[in-house]
């Protein structure tokens, strides 16, 4: 794109993102893919751009980032739409994986704040009430990991109240479903949120370390040091949720990581602002913001693609070593060239025996934690969820 983007100098309106997103699809036909995931509360399009280095052959591995789940924080609609920009003009990087961008997941809030109040940070929903006061579900209280356990609240006049029950909400339902649909390819989610300069990582219903949390914070440091590399400076911490910021049931993260198996699953919050309550932040600040959370998220793929290039290796390393070792003492049982020793014995193997098991855990008997209800009603296949537009 020869001009710079309006989005560089000023906050776009949701038509603005529309049609940006309508241009990059005629601009680069090779590389760029849109899709309508959902419609939101009052009839509004959400949409999704996929990035990848040929339309026609899709990577194994990619990423999907989202912006606006909370309407007010307009930083996080420029950064997404500043990373989108930058990789279009400098690909290099979906030589790795490719890139699923949700730039405005909340349409209705976001349109709210630009022309109601700025500081609107649920969507519309109307919960049956004539009041604005009742308007609104906390997109982001709305999963079903922990749905309403903590962090949250049952009174739609708060501003974390969690809907009438998980993915009650079509925009929630959106993103859902994204992840049902690209769960095997999807390594790394971001969600986009502002403020306070933190990259998060699950969980956030409880204080509780995860399984994997040294992996992630290895991937936030590798983020940490990409910024410092590019900027000279980071301003980024990394923490858990729950320890880091406060504790939040029924969030993105903890349900990529928790339901959909997405070992790498963030919350970056970014810059403060100084006004509207640290939500309004001056508009030189976006290209910053931007260029800081860009050499983030690269850092990050870089490291994720590594990680799994790692493990695949060693998993091969591992298939061969087993299937010697057993065609050489026992008669081989069947063909299959996955390992399939025990998990006890084989350590490459061990974390897929072990994610095998915390899905299984998650979505059959945990019954705190995920709602069978739910999980019957709101996991069958509706392939034609979304289409190309
Ligand atoms: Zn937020």
């Amino acid at each position: 794109m020869q001009q710079e983007p309006l989005f560089y100098t000023k906050f776009p309106t949701y038509k603005e993102i529309v049609c940006y997103v309508k241009l990059i699809k005629l601009l680069y036909p090779k590389n760029v893919a849109v899709f309508q995931i959902g419609k939101s509360c009052q009839g509004r399009k959400i949409l999704m751009v996929r990035l990848s280095e040929n339309v026609d052959c899709l990577k194994n591995h990619a990423v999907l980032i989202d912006a606006g789940i909370h309407a007010r924080e307009w930083l996080t609609h420029t950064t997404c739409l500043y990373i989108l920009n930058n990789i279009l003009e400098d690909p290099s990087v979906l030589s790795l994986m490719d890139f699923y961008f949700i730039p405005c997941l909340n349409p209705d809030g976001y349109v709210e704040t630009h022309k109601c109040n700025r500081l609107w940070r649920k969507n519309l929903n109307r919960n049956n009430s004539k009041k604005k006061a009742r308007m609104g579900v906390d997109l982001n209280r709305n999963f079903p990991v922990a749905f309403g356990t903590t962090g949250c609240s049952n009174d739609p006049k708060s501003l974390m109240y969690h809907g009438k029950y998980p993915l009650s909400e079509p925009e929630s339902k959106s993103l859902a479903e994204v992840m049902r649909k690209f769960e095997k390819c999807l390594k790394l989610y971001i969600s986009l949120h502002a403020y306070g300069n933190v990259i998060l990582y699950p969980w956030g219903f409880k204080k509780a370390a995860i399984k994997h949390s040294r992996e992630l914070q290895c991937c936030a440091a590798a983020a940490c040091e990409a910024v410092l590399r590019k900027c000279g400076e980071c301003r980024f911490t990394y923490g858990s949720i729950a320890r880091k910021m406060y504790v939040s049931s029924g969030n993105t993260a903890d349900f990529s990581y928790g339901m959909h198996n997405i070992t790498f699953s963030y919350i970056i919050e970014l810059q403060k602002g100084s006004r509207h309550q640290g939500f309004g932040i001056r508009k030189q600040m976006i290209k910053r913001v931007g260029e800081e959370v860009l050499a983030a998220v690269i850092g990050m793929v870089e490291y994720v693609f590594n990680f799994y290039n790692e493990k695949r290796q060693k998993r091969i390393k591992c298939a061969r070593k087993c299937t010697s070792r057993k065609s050489g003492k026992l008669k081989r049982r069947s063909k299959r060239t996955k390992c399939s020793s025990s998990e006890e014995d084989c350590e490459d193997c061990k974390d897929e025996h072990l994610n095998r098991k915390r899905k299984i855990r998650f979505s059959e008997s945990d019954e705190s934690i995920i709602p069978p209800k739910m999980a019957k009603k709101d996991c069958d296949n509706k392939d034609n969820f979304m289409h190309c537009c």
